[in-house]
């Protein structure tokens, strides 16, 4: 077996004790990766600045999960959304599948952030500060020396500094840049469970971008675990042009009959999770698109055309026409479009403040002037209100209809309903109405809700029927 050949029965990334093998991957030029730095630091860029962006005077994303708030794109959510999501969920979750069944691993290779930090930050303060694959893996291959630890002190310290960077950026989005700066500001002895936090979410991210890296990829991501089923011979993927390559070159194929691969193991070197794409397809394989530049790249130097491994589909390359209108595909859009009409009108039909008023338990009814032949009768009621909005609110109450307004009186004992943004009150109020309005002691009356933002931005009017009680 020659020094690069890949083995066939393991991972490259474990020997035959099932010990890790240590990658080096080699640098690479090339379209994909000018595209992918391009992506990346778009990405980096919006995860490091939305925390502190504003929308509607508030954190453009705030996942506030320790007081049930949660803020996305300026509009407010609270946990009573909470069926709110379940498609959210449902969406992200179909989506991705359709993603996947379509474009591959597109998620991995461009977008998966343990891939766009290790591969755009990490990895790049590691050749900064240690130099290519080759001097990398000496350095590590090389005895404690003095030098030897001030380099990978150095770099360690690189990766402490940036991972609590991005420690920090992360946090803000669960409790938001104000609280962040407090914690921040003030000693880690005041706040010992947020230094917890802050010291073990380091610890994590530093650990998985610093050290740990493909192993996660290969070991630990779900999303790589479903591949096979969500992927078939119609989706993108990085594919080797097995027809054009094969037979590689090698000391037994004459060289007439060699394909277009001349075994450089190019590809294999500047792969970050250790594959041979040459054999297919593999779980392993994140599409990054490395070997894809790698060989073109190689493919120039042997004037010959580039593209021996390409971002295509496996039908593409065995001459057919690729359908991208399949079952697959069309199931989960179907579902997916389903899932977001489903939000859309859950978020269409939201009621910025929502109202219920429900009677107070145990005594269903008081008469106030008991020795009356038609007797003044209270029921009582509560009102409770949510604030969905930014907005403070009042909540004006009615009888719908006009012609009952003189004989019911609806009494608010604070006077006013006022709902501050955000806040969730209950509030008593009281329905006086004579007997004689009653029929058999009963009735049902339609109760007007005028809800107004102090501000003027919405108005909206709700019915809720209520029934009154009183004596026979
Ligand atoms: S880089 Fe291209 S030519 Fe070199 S081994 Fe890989 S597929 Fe073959
Ligand atoms: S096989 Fe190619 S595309 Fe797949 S992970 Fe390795 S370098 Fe990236």
């Amino acid at each position: 077996m020659k020094i690069q050949e890949l083995p066939q029965d393991r991972l490259a990334t474990t020997d035959e004790r099932g010990k890790r093998v240590q990658l080096y991957p080699a640098d690479v030029e090339g379209k994909y990766h000018a595209r992918r730095r391009v992506v990346h630091s778009l990405l980096v860029a919006l995860f490091l600045l939305l925390p502190w962006i504003k929308i509607n005077g508030y954190q453009s994303i705030l996942l506030d999960i320790a007081h049930r708030r949660f803020v996305i794109f300026g509009l407010a959510f609270w946990a009573h959304d909470a069926p709110m999501l379940v498609f959210v969920f449902g969406a992200v979750l179909i989506g991705i599948s359709l993603l996947t069944a379509v474009k591959g691993r597109l998620w991995c290779g461009w977008g998966c952030p343990e891939t766009v930090f290790v591969e755009f930050v990490y990895r790049q303060i590691e050749r900064w500060i240690e130099g290519n694959a080759v001097q990398r893996k000496r350095l590590d291959q090389s005895p404690f020396s003095l030098k030897k630890i001030a380099i990978k002190g150095a770099k360690w310290a690189a990766f402490l500094v940036v991972t609590l960077i991005i420690t920090h950026s992360f946090l803000a989005y669960f409790i938001g840049v104000e609280e962040l700066g407090h914690w921040v500001r003030h000693s880690p002895a005041e706040h010992p469970t947020a230094f917890s936090v802050m010291a073990f979410t380091t610890a994590v991210l530093l650990f998985s971008f610093g050290w740990f890296r493909e192993q996660f990829c290969i070991i630990m991501c779900p999303y790589g675990r479903f591949q096979s089923v969500l992927m078939d011979e119609h989706s993108l993927a990085v594919i080797y042009d097995e027809k054009r390559g094969e037979p590689r070159r090698g000391p037994d194929v004459p060289k007439a009959e060699q394909g277009d691969c001349i075994s450089c193991y190019r590809c294999v070197q500047v792969c970050p999770t250790g594959v041979d794409i040459r054999r297919g397809v593999q779980m392993e394989c994140v599409a990054c698109t490395a070997c894809i530049d790698a060989c073109d790249e190689v493919m120039l130097n042997q004037h010959k055309e580039p593209g021996l491994i390409s971002y295509t589909t496996l039908e593409d390359l065995s001459g057919r026409k690729p359908k991208t209108i399949r079952a697959r595909v069309l199931i989960l859009s179907v579902v997916l479009v389903g899932i977001l009409a489903g939000l859309t009108y859950v978020l269409v039909t939201r009621d910025p403040l929502k109202t219920t008023a429900f009677n107070a338990k145990n005594v269903p009814f008081t008469v106030l002037e008991q020795n009356k032949s038609d007797p003044l009768v209270a029921n009582q009621f509560f009102l409770v209100s949510s604030n969905y909005t930014f907005e403070d609110a009042s909540i004006e109450l009615r009888v719908a209809d006009p012609a009952l307004r003189d004989k019911i009186k609806l009494i608010i004992p604070t006077g006013q309903l006022k709902v501050k943004a955000g806040q969730e009150i209950k509030n008593p109020f009281l329905v006086e109405f004579h007997k004689s309005v009653l029929k058999q002691g009963r009735m049902r009356l339609q109760l007007e809700m005028v809800k107004k933002a102090d501000e003027g931005k919405w108005q909206r009017t709700v019915t809720q029927e209520i029934p009154l009680a009183g004596p026979y």
